[in-house]
């Protein structure tokens, strides 16, 4: 053993642990996430059968949600923290005064029948001109019917008017389907799909956009379950483990826009023209 090799050893037994690192500034925030919580003070959303208001729940959800995605690093912030109004367009125009990298708006459904109705399970959405289907698009009037009646404007009007808004589609396509993917796995509540349809909430929002409807209040079972605290658990756990895959996923996809876009069922598509 050479006489270097003796003195490396004994400064490597004898060493002090190193120092603490001196503390580093916080960190910047990992990503922003608007979360939006349906509905609030004079409106109400859809009521459970319970008589529990869909506003005072989805805010629930989003404190929950909140806490989730905190530490994963985001910065989080909230439409509403209180039950207060906030009008539609407000809202996406939070996200955007934000520079928010993802817009969450969280809602419950209610079945046409109203409560007793049998229809359960969770809907994920985002932004088309056209509904899906006839169901989705009941699904969108009834969300819209928030707008104040003074408001004329068209519910998406000028959507996809250039290529930003196109990469937030394509990005807002892949965040639902991740969301929903994890939603369903983590609730094992039906799965209804993800679908589009024009939600005055989502029509301004210029980054991932996305509008969750998290389970039926109307049902006589997943309506009281709604309100209880362990679901609203499982629920804000799975939106945050589905954000986190499509994060996860956006790294490591070089061209993360070039997502799979769903076209509106309506609108015939550029593969199906004949040439
Ligand atoms: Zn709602």
């Amino acid at each position: 053993m050479t006489p270097t090799l003796v003195l490396a050893l004994l400064l490597a037994g004898s060493a002090a642990p190193a120092p603490a690192p001196p503390a580093a500034a916080p960190a910047p925030p990992a990503f922003t996430v608007v979360l939006d919580p349906g509905h609030g003070g004079e409106k109400d959303g859809a009521l459970s059968v319970e008589g529990r208001a869909e506003k005072d729940i989805t805010l629930q959800i989003a404190r929950l949600l909140r806490k989730k995605l905190e530490k994963q690093g985001a910065r989080v912030v909230l439409t509403r923290t209180a039950d207060v109004t906030v009008d539609l367009p407000r809202r996406a125009a939070i996200a955007n005064a934000e520079e928010a990298d993802l817009f969450v708006s969280l809602h419950l459904n209610s079945a046409p029948g109203g409560p007793g109705s049998p229809a359960r399970g969770i809907e994920t959405y985002f932004l088309s001109a056209d509904a899906t289907d006839a169901s989705a698009s009941a699904v969108a009037a009834r969300e819209n019917a928030d707008r104040p009646r003074s408001d004329p404007t068209d519910a998406v009007g000028g959507i996809l008017e250039d290529l930003e808004d196109q990469a937030n589609l394509a990005e807002s396509s892949r965040l639902a389907q991740a969301i929903h993917g994890a939603l369903v796995h983590g609730t094992r509540a039906p799965d209804r799909g993800v679908k589009q349809a024009p939600f005055h909430v989502l029509n301004g929002a210029r980054m991932a956009a996305v509008l969750l409807e998290l389970g039926f209040v109307s049902h006589p079972v997943e309506g009281k379950e709604l309100a209880r605290p362990a679901r609203q658990e499982a629920i804000a756990g799975s939106i945050a483990a589905g954000i986190a895959a499509w994060r996860r996923a956006g790294t490591a996809d070089a061209s993360p826009l070039q997502a799979p876009l769903q076209a509106p069922p309506q609108s015939p598509s550029a593969s199906s023209v004949s040439r």
